[in-house]
């Protein structure tokens, strides 16, 4: 018997039916009429040429460019690394916008003139295939005084309704509609507000939501103090509450509807390298990226499940470290050459983005590559190396970092940074982070981001109505070969909520390498996002996903743990929440 569950080489992978059905409807290029007019070779080929490109404005010759294009063009090939979904939609193509990223954040100051110029920016950002995020902490409560109007101020939950209306209108490239993150400080005295708008108000259709809280507010609902609520416009203090009161609040929502998540921001702003660039108060839509004000990150991830092989004489697999290593350099010096390349919808967001040099490298097929190695999703040992392989990821990445700079020179904003101060001549501000890679991983047939496995059967919702069905192809393969295998085993997983756990033709072993998401404890999960805060200069976009069973009580000490373990922040997802979601337990039909 052996553990390993993969069949053919990895990289070798022909593309599935899933892949192709996205990669059609919304990476391929079309023409006026909508008909496609590339191949997915094509595809690839456009994306690493126009990136590799840029290599001339650090002296490239013709030779060296075709070169590095050659090496981008193998790597997309092969799905070992993919950019971000504007890179891939956008990159190369004819009459596209140049704008290469999928997350902003966008400042938003008290006054009107302020609050217009946000809705622009999120309709231009959105246009090109980017999300956005923005704080209303600075946004006056509801009931304060307008000076200017003699009237009195409608309040941020209000000012998110405009941003709300403005992205439902617009779609990207005629498929995905915009996606928005909204952030409230706990402090702000319209938090009651905010925490339901979700629920009360189903006006707000296009945010995710999330408190900003600080050290102090999880303090005092530990301690069970008050805390005070702030007038951002006077600063003066306006009422003490009760932090349990709030957060009460924050987890009965979250086990109702998904939102609010949490930012833990006292933590965002003390990993900040740059801090002479200002406080951070906001994230990208997914959570995966705090930003400052105009600046952008381009992400792109590594498929860890692709990076595999089989440890000789031993028949087992093993991760391969030197063509990890590979990946990352070259991502690295891609993901470098996307800022450049960009040409974003405000003149702020690139004269930031140059400045910062923030690229957020991520990985996806985790899930993967741990059925592989055998090791059970949320286990001790699975926990224990993946801290070791998130600290060894992060340390190439930086190397990574600091060989470019070494010919490109350190990012501007390095004057100053927390880099300087400790002598490391890097490129980026920022290198790595974990990104959910929701159509990425689609792409790259394989577990998206950090997630366990949703499910053994089970089916997205994506594209508008469509359905896509899974059925985790590793698990048949490996029944298959084991000789477990019988028809009825889909419907009998099926009937089983999507998992192995418990049904008797499962040998134990197997179910238990099987582990899917609603198998693992709120507790096992929050660990492992905890594991790979370890390699995220950022954050880490990771749903706690909890079966429909789960309690308030699940949901708060979820909260608390994520606080508690230094996660950068934490989203919610319990099954059946919501009368239409992503993914779902069961067959497409
Ligand atoms: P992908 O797999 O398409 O590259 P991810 O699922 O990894 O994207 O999401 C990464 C980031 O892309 C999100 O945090 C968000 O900033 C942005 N994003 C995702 N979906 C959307 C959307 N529908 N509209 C706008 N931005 C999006």
């Amino acid at each position: 018997r052996t553990n390993s569950v993969h069949e053919a080489t990895p990289e070798s992978m022909p593309l599935s039916e899933n892949a192709l059905t996205v990669l059609r409807e919304r990476y391929l290029a079309k023409d006026d009429e909508g008909h496609i007019i590339e191949t997915v070779d094509q595809l690839w080929e456009r994306v690493a040429c126009e990136i590799a490109t840029v290599e001339t404005l650090y002296g490239a010759t013709s030779e060296e460019v075709a070169s590095v294009e050659e090496q981008f063009h193998q790597m997309l090939a092969s799905r070992t690394f993919l950019p971000n979904s504007p890179t891939l939609m956008n990159a190369g193509r004819p009459g596209a916008h140049k704008q290469y990223s999928a997350c902003f954040v966008i400042p938003i100051e008290d006054d009107m003139q302020s609050i217009g110029n946000a809705v622009t920016a999120a309709l231009l950002i959105h246009k090109s295939g980017g999300g956005t995020g923005f704080s209303f902490s600075n946004l006056r409560p509801k009931g304060d005084r307008v000076r200017s109007s003699g009237g009195v101020a409608s309040g941020p939950v209000s000012f998110m309704k405009i941003i709300d209306g403005a992205t439902e209108q617009v779609r990207q490239g005629g498929t995905r509609r915009g996606a928005n993150m909204g952030i409230l400080h706990v402090q702000h005295p319209d938090i009651l507000d905010f925490v339901s708008c979700k629920t009360l108000d189903g006006q707000i259709r296009n945010f995710n939501i999330s408190v900003a809280v600080t050290d102090e507010f999880m303090n005092a609902v530990k301690e069970d103090k008050p805390y005070s609520l702030i007038n951002p416009r006077t600063k003066h203090p306006v009422k003490e509450v009760f932090a349990r009161l709030v957060f009460d609040r924050i987890v009965e929502e979250a086990w109702k509807t998904g939102d609010p998540g949490l930012f833990f921001i006292d933590r965002a702003n003390r990993a900040c390298p740059i801090p002479a660039m200002g406080e951070i108060v906001s994230t990208n839509p997914c959570g995966e990226v705090p930003l400052h004000g105009f600046d952008a990150c381009t992400l792109g991830s590594i498929d860890l499940a692709k990076h595999v092989r089989i440890q000789p004489g031993h028949g087992q697999y093993e991760i391969d470290w030197e063509s990890l290593d590979q990946t990352i350099r070259l991502a690295v010096r891609f993901l470098d050459n996307v800022i450049d390349a960009n040409d974003h919808p405000l003149p702020q967001i690139n004269a930031m983005t140059r400045q910062t040099r923030r690229i957020g490298l991520g990985i996806m097929g985790y899930a993967r590559l741990l059925m592989a190695l055998g090791l059970p999703y949320g286990s001790e040992e699975a926990i224990r190396l993946t801290e070791r392989i998130a600290h060894q990821m992060k340390a190439m990445a930086w190397r990574a970092s600091e060989q470019l700079a070494k010919t490109r020179g350190v990012y501007p904003a390095w004057k100053g940074s927390k880099h300087e101060q400790e002598g490391r001549q890097v490129r980026h501000s920022y290198v790595t982070t974990v990104a959910p890679t929701g159509s990425l991983s689609m792409i790259a047939d394989t577990s998206a981001g950090c997630e366990p496995e949703f499910a053994l059967v089970w089916f997205k919702h994506v594209l508008e109505g469509r359905k896509l069905p899974y059925l985790c192809d590793l698990f048949e393969t490996t029944a298959r070969r084991e000789g477990w295998w019988h028809d009825d085993l889909i419907d009998r997983i099926v009937a089983n909520h999507g998992s192995c756990q418990g049904l008797k033709e499962v040998p134990a072993h197997w179910q238990q390498i099987f582990t899917v998401a609603h198998d693992l404890t709120p507790e096992q999960h929050v660990r492992v996002q905890a594991a790979w805060q370890r390699f995220s200069d950022t954050a880490v976009s990771k749903t706690i996903n909890l079966p429909s069973t789960a309690t308030v009580e699940d949901v708060r000490h979820a909260y608390v743990l994520a606080w508690e373990l230094d996660c950068s922040g934490i989203t919610v997802y319990r099954d059946g929440s919501r009368t239409s979601q992503v993914l779902n337990l069961g067959k497409a039909d």
